[in-house]
């Protein structure tokens, strides 16, 4: 066996808090489980990934992850089938791309066996709390934040990687209605848009407090430079369709690589649904919306798997989107929870 695996240690909570949990009304993200994993990298290395009860953390005030905010973090969920066998879903991919995250931001990379060990043992250690419930998961949260003190305005020298985990409802939040957005931008050429950088998301937070005050749900970013072309939606990516061809724009350095966006573009094709990977114009968007070819736009993430939108606003209009009987967003949520419940053959390989 792996000797990382052999080496991580496991100190186990004295009480559980699992029989406070209302394994029926569970909110996203709200209760975590008894145990975390940490890692330290101290001395140019990480060490030995441990499983500890979950707990509060202690910093030096001038650690840098307060003052530069240098942190990375990842999002994914563990998964339990009929039979109680549980699943993660392409988890691979998340470790590679929270090296490319942690790569941008100048946090050292985490090997491959310490984060996917790591995890192995607590979600051995938390089993029960992965939830049965059709539609509910265990959320993942893996994070990387400098630890390494001192205001000089340099990466540090030391940072923790923490695994905590909560046990997640559906997150059936139904249609959400946005705003296309033309003042503020998430991201920028050459900037960390394509990472899963901390900062990325409290720099969204205002612009979308806005859009929630004029009775929007989410924010549609546009690019920075000419605030024309659609890139993601709130932190999903996204999806518009227009006839019956399925469209998302490219990722770039300004657009998280998603892992459901990129599964959600091979199951259309499994289904011979025209995909185009293209850029697509605002003005494309309203043009069909008058026209009736928009059909349908959703968001695409981990958290809510498929976000169907309901309408948008764009410069004080709003358009609606047709209710449809047979839409894609249903499809392909169908078919991609299918494969992460076990409930079908994973032909693609993701299951793991
Ligand atoms: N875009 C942004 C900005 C995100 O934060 C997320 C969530 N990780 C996504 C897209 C969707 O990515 P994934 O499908 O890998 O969860």
């Amino acid at each position: 066996m792996d000797t990382i695996a052999n080496a991580i240690t496991i100190e186990r909570a004295k009480t559980s808090k699992i029989d406070q949990v209302d394994f029926n009304n569970l909110a996203f993200g709200k209760v975590l489980t008894d145990h975390m994993l940490v890692c330290d990298y101290k001395n140019g290395a990480w060490e030995t990934p441990k499983v500890v009860p979950y707990q509060p953390i202690t910093l030096d005030p001038s650690a840098k992850i307060f003052h530069y905010g240098q942190s990375v973090f990842e999002g994914m969920k563990a998964y339990k089938d009929s039979e109680e066998n549980v699943w993660l879903f392409r988890p691979l991919d998340n470790h590679k791309r929270i090296n490319i995250s942690s790569k941008r931001l100048a946090i050292p990379e985490i090997p491959e066996d310490y984060f996917m060990e790591g995890l192995k043992a607590l979600l051995k250690v938390d089993e029960q709390w992965i939830p049965t419930s059709e539609g509910s998961s265990l959320y993942i949260r893996p994070f990387i934040f400098a630890t390494g003190t001192g205001f000089h305005a340099s990466p540090a020298d030391e940072y923790k990687m923490i695994i905590a985990c909560a046990p997640s409802g559906s997150y059936f939040a139904g249609k959400v209605k946005v705003l296309i957005e033309e003042t503020y931008s998430r991201s920028a050429n050459g900037g960390v848009g394509f990472a899963k950088a901390g900062g990325n998301y409290a720099g969204q937070f205002y612009p979308t407090q806005l859009a929630v005050e004029k009775g929007y749900n989410q924010v549609i970013w546009t690019d920075d430079n000419t605030h024309e072309y659609i890139e993601e939606a709130g932190a999903m990516n996204i999806f518009i369709r227009i006839n019956d061809t399925l469209i998302t724009s490219p990722t770039s350095d300004r657009i998280l690589d998603g892992i459901t966006r990129k599964s959600i573009i091979e199951i259309a094709k499994d289904e011979n649904i025209p995909v185009e990977v293209r850029k697509i114009t605002v003005s494309e968007v309203v043009e069909a919306s008058k026209n009736g070819s928009l059909k349908e736009m959703f968001g695409a993430g981990t958290a809510a798997v498929i976000s169907p939108i309901s309408g948008f606003g764009y410069r004080n209009e709003e358009y609606d989107l047709p209710e449809l009987e047979n839409s894609y967003a249903a499809l392909l949520k169908k078919r991609i929870t299918d494969i992460q419940y076990n409930k079908v053959e994973d032909k693609f390989g993701w299951r793991y």
